[in-house]
C-alpha cells in the first residue's frame, strides 16, 4: 500500500489527502497548529462564530469546478452554500446591489449614472468583460472534456482570443486607461488588486475581468447569461467555512486516514533524489513514498527540504515566488443590530482612489490603518447561528505589512482602535456593542499557518510573468501544493491544483 504524509491541514492538504485516501493510500495529515482547516477553518467564542480567512468561495456551488471536486470526493451534500455577493463604497459613490435585480448590466448602467462622461468605455468594457469571461467558460469546458472534444472548444477559444489578443501584453492600469479616464471609475475595477498587495502596474490588464465578475456583485444573476455557457458564482458557507473543512476532512477519516493536529513536520527526508519521508517536531520519523506539502514554499524547500539539497536553478524558482503581504482583522460579536447601517453580509470599504500607493506603501511596511479601505464581513446575516439569538458575528479587516514599525504585538491595541475607528464611521456603535473582540495581527497569522518570516494571506502574489513554486519537485515523491504553488491561492485554486496534484501522481502509481 501507497505510504502518503499529507504536511498541513487546509484546503489544499486536505484535498489532496481525501483523494489519495480514496484511491486506496495509507494517509497522515500532519498539522503544525491544534485545529484543521489551515486558514478555513472557523473561530468559535461565547457562542459567536467567524471565518478565520476566506468569506466568499468562488466555483464551490454544484456543476462549478470546486464543486465537482466535492462532488466527486463524495461530500457535496455535506456542505451547505449560500449564494454570496459584495458592495463596493468609495469615498464619492457606491456601488451596492439594488434592491430589485436590474440585470446582469445593471452595474454597467448604474457606472453611467454616476460617469455619465465614460459611457461609451463603459459599453467597450463591458464588451470586452464579456469575451474574457465566455474564454474562461470555453477553457474550463476545455479543460473537463477529452482531447478530441476540447478541440473545437480551443478552436472557439483561438477566434474569440483573437478579439482581445491586442491587450495581451498590457498590465491592469494600461487596460484602465485604454477604457476610461476618470480615476475614481478605474478603482472600482482595479480596488480589488489591492486586496492582493499588487499594483495595477503588476497585474495582467487580461486578468480584471477575472478579478471583477459580475456574479461577486449581485447573487442573483443567473449563471446562464451567456450561450458560450454557464458562468462561476460565488458562496459562503453557511455556518462558516469550518463547515467545508469538516466535509472533506470527513472523507478522510472515514477512509481509514488520519489526521494529526499540534505535529509540525520539522524536516523532510531525503535518499539521493527520492523522498523518504518526514521528520516530526518531536523527532519521530515517519517513513512514506509521497510526501505532499503545503504552506510556505520557501519554508518548505528552504526549511524542510534545506537549500543546500536543492539544484540551484529550483532554488532560485522558489526564490523568485512573489508573496501578498497579510492581514490585520478584527472579529467582534456585538450585541447590536448593525443593519441599518450595512445590511448585507459583505461590504468593501476603500478610503482612496491610488491602489498603485496604496499597495507600493503596504510593501514597504507602511500602514495605513484602516484609511485606505477595509471590508465589513456579517456572517451571522446569512448564517444566523454564527451568533447568539438578536446578536451578530462581525469581521473587519485591511491589508497589512508584516513588519510594523514598533511591532505588531507592542501595537496591537492601538491598531485595534484605530481600525475600529475607521469602521464605526460605517457602523457607528460598534465599540460601545462589542461584548467580545479577538483581534489577529500578521504575526499571528504567522503562527497560526506556520509562515513565520513572512505571512502572505492570499498566497503567491499575481505579478505578470511570475508564478508559484511548481507542484513537481526535484525529488521524487515529493510534490507542493497549495497558495504558494502553482494554483496560487484561493479556495477554489488550491482545492483544483491539489486535484491536479493527485491526478499527476495517480499516472504514476
Ligand atoms: C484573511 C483571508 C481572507 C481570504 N479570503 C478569501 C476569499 O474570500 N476567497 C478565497 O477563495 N480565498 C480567500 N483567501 C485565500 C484562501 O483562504 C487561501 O489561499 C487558501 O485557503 C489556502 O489554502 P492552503 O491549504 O494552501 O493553506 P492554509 O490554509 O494556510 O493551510 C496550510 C496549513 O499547513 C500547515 N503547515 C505549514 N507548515 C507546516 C509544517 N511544517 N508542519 C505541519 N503543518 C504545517 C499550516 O499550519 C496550515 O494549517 C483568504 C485568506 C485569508 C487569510
Amino acid at each position: 500500500m501507497t505510504r502518503a504524509v499529507i504536511v498541513g491541514s487546509g484546503m489544499a492538504g486536505l484535498t489532496a489527502a481525501a483523494y489519495l485516501v480514496r484511491d486506496g493510500c495509507d494517509v497522515d495529515v500532519f498539522e503544525q497548529a491544534d485545529h484543521i482547516g489551515g486558514v478555513t477553518a472557523t473561530l468559535r467564542k461565547e457562542g459567536f462564530a467567524w471565518d478565520l480567512g476566506p468569506l466568499l468561495l468562488e466555483g464551490f456551488a454544484p456543476g462549478e469546478p470546486a464543486g465537482n471536486i466535492l462532488a466527486e470526493l463524495g461530500c457535496a451534500d455535506r456542505v451547505e452554500l449560500v449564494r454570496g455577493d459584495r458592495g463596493i463604497a468609495f469615498p464619492d459613490y457606491r456601488v451596492f446591489r439594488p434592491a430589485e435585480y436590474l440585470g446582469p448590466y445593471w452595474r454597467r448602467e448604474r457606472l453611467k449614472e454616476i460617469f455619465s462622461h465614460e459611457a461609451e468605455g463603459l459599453d467597450r468594457y463591458y464588451r470586452f468583460y464579456d469575451t474574457m469571461l465566455d474564454l474562461m467558460t470555453l477553457a474550463r469546458q476545455a479543460e473537463e472534456t477529452n482531447v478530441l472534444r476540447a478541440l473545437p472548444l480551443k478552436l472557439r477559444m483561438a477566434l474569440l482570443f483573437n478579439r482581445v489578443k491586442r491587450y495581451q501584453n498590457w498590465n491592469a492600469q494600461q487596460v484602465m486607461d485604454h477604457f476610461f479616464s476618470d480615476p475614481k471609475l478605474k478603482a472600482l475595477f482595479l480596488g480589488i488588486l489591492a486586496d492582493m498587495v499588487v499594483c495595477p502596474s503588476e497585474f495582467v490588464g487580461l486578468g480584471i475581468p477575472a478579478v471583477n465578475q459580475e456574479a461577486a456583485f449581485d447573487n442573483r444573476l443567473p449563471p446562464t447569461v451567456s450561450s458560450v455557457g454557464p458562468r462561476v458564482t460565488f458562496q459562503y458557507v453557511v455556518g462558516g467555512c469550518g463547515n467545508l473543512v469538516e466535509a472533506v476532512a470527513g472523507v478522510i477519516r472515514e477512509n481509514g486516514g488520519r489526521l494529526h493536529t499540534s505535529r509540525p513536520v520539522r524536516r523532510v527526508l531525503l535518499e539521493g533524489e527520492r523522498v523518504r519521508g518526514v521528520e516530526l517536531g518531536d523527532g519521530e520519523r515517519r517513513e512514506a513514498d509521497l510526501v505532499l506539502v503545503s504552506g510556505g514554499a520557501r519554508e518548505c524547500f528552504f526549511k524542510l527540504v534545506g537549500r543546500e539539497a536543492l539544484p540551484a536553478d529550483f532554488a532560485a524558482t522558489v526564490d523568485d515566488v512573489p508573496l501578498m503581504e497579510s492581514v490585520f482583522m478584527l472579529h467582534l460579536g456585538v450585541d447590536m443590530d448593525p443593519s441599518p447601517y450595512q445590511d448585507v453580509p459583505l461590504n468593501y470599504y476603500y478610503g482612496t482612489y491610488d491602489v498603485e500607493g496604496g499597495v507600493a506603501r503596504t510593501r514597504h511596511a507602511d500602514y495605513h490603518e484602516g484609511k485606505d479601505g477595509f471590508l465589513i464581513y456579517i456572517p451571522s446575516f446569512h448564517s444566523p447561528t454564527m451568533a447568539p439569538p438578536g446578536q451578530h458575528a462581525i469581521t473587519i479587516y485591511t491589508i497589512a505589512p508584516n513588519k510594523l514599525e514598533g511591532g505588531w504585538q507592542a501595537r496591537r491595541q492601538e491598531m485595534v482602535d484605530k481600525l475600529l475607528h475607521e469602521a464605526e464611521k460605517i457602523i457607528p456603535g460598534l465599540r460601545e456593542h462589542a461584548r467580545v473582540v479577538v483581534s489577529l495581527t500578521p504575526v499571528d497569522f504567522g503562527q497560526l499557518t506556520y509562515m513565520l518570516d513572512h505571512h502572505s494571506f492570499g498566497g503567491v502574489c499575481p505579478v505578470m510573468g511570475k508564478g508559484g513554486a511548481s507542484y513537481r519537485t526535484p525529488f521524487e515523491g515529493l510534490w507542493f501544493l497549495g497558495a504558494q504553488s502553482e494554483s496560487a491561492g484561493g479556495v477554489h485554486n488550491v482545492t483544483h491544483g491539489a486535484r491536479n496534484v493527485f491526478n499527476t501522481i495517480r499516472k504514476t502509481l
